[in-house]
């Protein structure tokens, strides 16, 4: 399985992770409805108390994001991504413990190999499967 980034979206989320660096950038994947198109990108906060290590998008921001996508016709959640500042575009343990969302996507991007890595997160089965990223 693939998912698809628009030039736009790869870059927002380059920059805001350059951006945040020396802690993680975190935001919200959005794309069309029925599509496997990420094409827009919410930079959120991470409010995280070991932001160096780990990322959390406080509940109220996310369920602010959540109200704006839902009101917004024909564009979908499809997922979130987080910055690695210092290693690579792997999940972490802190990222299969606080997966959550079923079929969503999670993208990493490392800072240090330039590379964005995305992961379908299946909850019955709590793994990550890695998908292919293709840039357009
Ligand atoms: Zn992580």
């Amino acid at each position: 399985m693939a998912v698809t980034f628009t030039q736009d979206a790869f870059e927002q989320i380059k920059s805001h992770s350059l951006k945040e660096r020396p802690i993680e950038a975190c935001g919200i994947l959005t794309g069309p409805e029925n599509s496997r198109q990420i094409s827009a990108v919410v930079t959120c906060a991470n409010v995280d108390e070991n932001p160096r290590a780990a990322y959390t998008i406080h509940p109220k921001e996310l369920l602010q994001v959540i109200d704006e996508i839902d009101a917004t016709q024909g564009i979908r959640l499809a997922g979130f991504y987080h910055s690695h500042p210092f290693s690579e575009a792997s999940p972490s343990n802190v990222d299969r413990d606080r997966a959550a969302w079923d079929r969503f996507i999670y993208a990493i991007y490392s800072i240090p190999l330039d590379l964005l890595k995305c992961y379908l997160w299946d909850d019955e089965a709590k793994i990550f499967h890695i998908l292919d990223v293709i840039s357009e």
